[in-house]
């Protein structure tokens, strides 16, 4: 029976890939990675890997869900080992659901290899939690955005509650309807409040702030990468970036070389 893995990379820094995705990655005979990989992840790949990249950064036109899935089909049924390489983690905003109920509808196999997503490399590297004892009891990894584009209906409440720590996904450009949202839901506009582009990685950049100016700090800020907002009691712990990590190669944890 064919298989397709679909392995999570981490938030873009090799040394936050799990072993477990490293070795599929180097048993990959077609592997397609999306924008957010980064480029030590994919050179894991053998030399006569089939690579395919199927997304690009933000407002640049990605390859369709279902052509993906398409090529995955295919590429599976040539028995090939396919390796579907996500950023972060898999089953966080990954489409990792689509794409199995895809493969196994078409009788393929999938094993789900999960991985760090982006909050937990931001809370991480800046050190702060995301959950707290008597600060923060809920955690909510979200997104403000509707298939649509339209601002989502639900959740508000809850995440205006101010033991919520609320990690936002894909919210660079809903920052001011997301803050207004949940001030007029009722959390404090002092709450703290950060904006992370490209957590886990060197050139992270962190901004501090609060809920009410959370829109006029994004947009000063003119990320480029991609960008995780925080909002909650915790970010007051934020500190500008930790103690820099011992790199440790990537092909090494993977039990290569020496
Ligand atoms: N599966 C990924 C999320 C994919 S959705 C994960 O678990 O992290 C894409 C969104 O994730 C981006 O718009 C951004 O909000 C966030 N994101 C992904 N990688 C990031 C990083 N290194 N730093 C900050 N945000 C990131």
């Amino acid at each position: 029976m064919s298989r397709v893995l679909l392995v999570s990379a981490g938030p873009g820094a090799p040394g936050l890939m799990t072993v477990r995705a490293a070795e599929a990655v180097r048993t990959a005979e077609a592997l397609l990675y999306d924008a957010l990989v980064c480029d030590e992840a994919v050179a894991l790949a053998p030399e006569r890997c089939i690579r395919i990249r199927t997304g690009k950064r933000s407002g640049k036109a990605s390859m369709k869900q279902e052509t993906i899935n398409r090529l995955m089909l295919r590429l599976a049924r040539r028995g090939l080992t396919v390796v579907r390489l996500k950023g972060g983690d898999a089953s966080v905003f990954g489409r990792s659901g689509e794409e199995r109920a895809f493969l196994e509808a078409n009788g393929v196999a999938v094993e789900i290899v999960p991985g760090v997503t982006a909050a937990s490399a931001a809370a991480a590297q800046f050190g702060f939690p995301l959950t707290h004892r008597g600060e923060a009891r809920r955690l909510m990894l979200a997104t403000a955005r509707t298939r649509d584009g339209a601002l989502a209906d639900g959740g508000w409440r809850e995440a205006a509650d101010p033991e919520t720590t609320v990690a936002l996904y894909m919210a660079g450009a809903s920052a001011a309807a997301v803050a207004e949202r949940l001030m007029a839901e009722g959390r404090r506009p002092a709450t703290p409040a950060l904006a992370v582009e490209n957590a886990g990685r060197p050139e992270a950049r962190l901004v501090r702030t609060d809920l009410a100016g959370l829109p006029a700090a994004v947009a000063a800020a003119a990320f480029e990468g991609p960008v995780l907002l925080l909002v909650g009691e915790v970010a007051a712990q934020a500190k500008d970036q930790s103690p820099r990590t011992v790199p440790i190669p990537v092909g090494r944890l993977a039990g290569q070389g020496a």
